[in-house]
C-alpha cells in the first residue's frame, strides 16, 4: 500500500464501483431492515414475580464497595439500572481464565441479577447488562464471595493478555507469566486506585491476539535465536474515551528479557508517579512529557547482557486456584 500509494486507493475504489454495477444487489442496508434488525433487540425483563434481593454493605467494608460503584458499575440508558462488570483479573488465574464452577456462578449470578444475560467483554471480563441499582449492594456481596468483584476494572491489573506460549501454537513467547508477575506486584488496590486507569496489553507474537499496539503499555512476545523476548511499546490508544484517537504504540527500544519485564513496567510507573500532575493518567502524562523520559526509564531497567539469566521467567503467583481474592 505504501508503494502504491494513491494508486492503490484508485484500484480498490474502482473495483468496489464495479461490484455494485455488476450484481446490482443493494448494498447498504434500508430503513426497514434496520428496524427489523433493531426489533431484536430488546430490553431484558425480569420474571414479574422474582424478589429484589436486598443487602446491607458490612460495617469496615464501604470503601471497598465504594470503589467497586467507581470502578466496575457503569451508567445504563433505562436510569433504573446499572452494567455492572465481573473482573476475572485476580491473582491466581490469568487473565480472563474461569473454570466450570465459576462459570456456573456467573450464571447463577446473571440468572438472579441480570435477568438471565451475561456478555463477555473484549477485555476479557463478563458484563450483566440488566441490574436494578437497588440490588448493586446484594450483588457486591455475592460476586465478592465468589471473587468476581475486584475493583480493578480499567486499572492496572485488568489487563489483556493472550493466552501466549502455554496454549498457543502459534506464540514466539508466553503471556501469562508474564502477567502473573505484574499482577502479583501490583495487588495493593490502594496503589492500583492512585495509579488510574491504564490499559496495559500482552500479546504472546505478532498476531496480536492482546491487542499489545492499542496499549499504553504494550508487552509483545518475539522470538531471538530460539529464545523467549519481549517488546514493550508506549502511547497506544484503542479510540475510547480514555484514550482517545486511536494509534499504535511505539518501541521503546531492544527487547526485553523475561525477568527484566516486571522491571520495565515498575519503572513506567515510577515515572508516570514523578512527572504526573494532580489527577492526571498515565497516557495523559506520557503524552505531555513526551516518549523520552519513559524510554530512558524502561531502559535503565535492563539487568545485564546475560541472555541465559535474562530468559528465565520471573517467579509467579503459580495460579493456585486457593490464591483467589476473598
Ligand atoms: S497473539 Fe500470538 S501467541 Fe497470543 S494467542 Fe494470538 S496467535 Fe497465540
Amino acid at each position: 500500500m505504501k508503494a502504491l500509494g494513491q494508486q492503490y486507493v484508485d484500484e480498490v475504489a474502482a473495483e468496489y464501483q464495479e461490484i455494485l454495477n455488476q450484481d446490482g444487489g443493494q448494498h447498504t442496508i434500508s430503513d426497514a431492515e434496520l428496524e427489523r434488525v433493531r426489533a431484536n433487540f430488546v430490553p431484558a425483563q425480569r420474571k414479574a414475580d422474582a424478589p429484589i434481593a436486598v443487602a446491607a454493605v458490612p460495617a469496615g467494608r464501604e470503601q471497598d464497595y465504594a470503589r467497586w460503584l467507581q470502578q466496575n458499575v457503569a451508567a445504563h440508558q433505562n436510569p433504573a439500572l446499572r452494567a455492572v462488570t465481573l473482573s476475572y483479573k485476580r491473582l491466581g488465574q490469568a487473565p480472563g481464565d474461569a473454570d466450570a464452577d465459576q462459570l456456573d456462578t456467573a450464571a447463577d449470578l446473571a440468572d438472579k441479577f441480570s435477568a438471565g444475560e451475561l456478555r463477555v467483554t473484549h477485555d476479557q471480563n463478563l458484563l450483566l447488562p440488566w441490574v436494578r441499582s437497588e440490588e448493586l449492594p446484594a450483588l457486591w456481596l455475592e460476586a465478592s464471595h465468589a471473587g468476581l468483584a475486584r475493583s480493578n476494572v480499567r486499572l492496572l491489573t485488568d489487563m489483556i493478555a493472550c493466552p501466549g506460549g502455554d496454549f498457543c501454537a502459534l506464540a514466539n513467547a508466553r503471556s501469562i507469566p508474564i502477567a502473573a508477575a505484574i499482577t502479583e506486584r501490583y495487588q495493593d488496590m490502594d496503589e492500583l486506585h492512585d495509579l488510574g486507569e491504564i490499559d496495559l496489553h500482552i500479546s504472546g507474537c505478532i498476531n496480536s491476539c492482546g491487542h499489545h499496539h492499542s496499549g499504553h503499555i504494550g508487552v509483545l512476545g518475539v522470538d531471538k535465536d530460539g529464545k523467549e523476548w519481549y517488546q514493550v511499546s508506549l502511547g497506544g490508544s484503542d479510540g475510547s474515551d480514555l484514550s482517545g484517537e486511536a494509534v499504535a504504540g511505539k518501541v521503546v527500544g531492544p527487547s526485553f528479557g523475561a525477568a527484566e519485564v516486571p522491571g520495565v513496567i515498575e519503572a513506567l510507573l515510577d515515572t508516570f508517579r514523578q512527572q504526573r500532575q494532580g489527577r492526571e493518567t498515565f497516557i495523559d502524562t506520557l503524552r505531555r512529557v513526551g516518549m523520552d523520559v519513559f524510554k530512558a526509564a524502561a531502559n535503565s531497567a535492563r539487568l545485564s547482557d546475560k541472555h541465559e539469566e535474562l530468559n528465565v521467567l520471573p517467579k509467579s503467583a503459580g495460579y493456585a486456584r486457593d490464591a483467589q481474592e476473598a
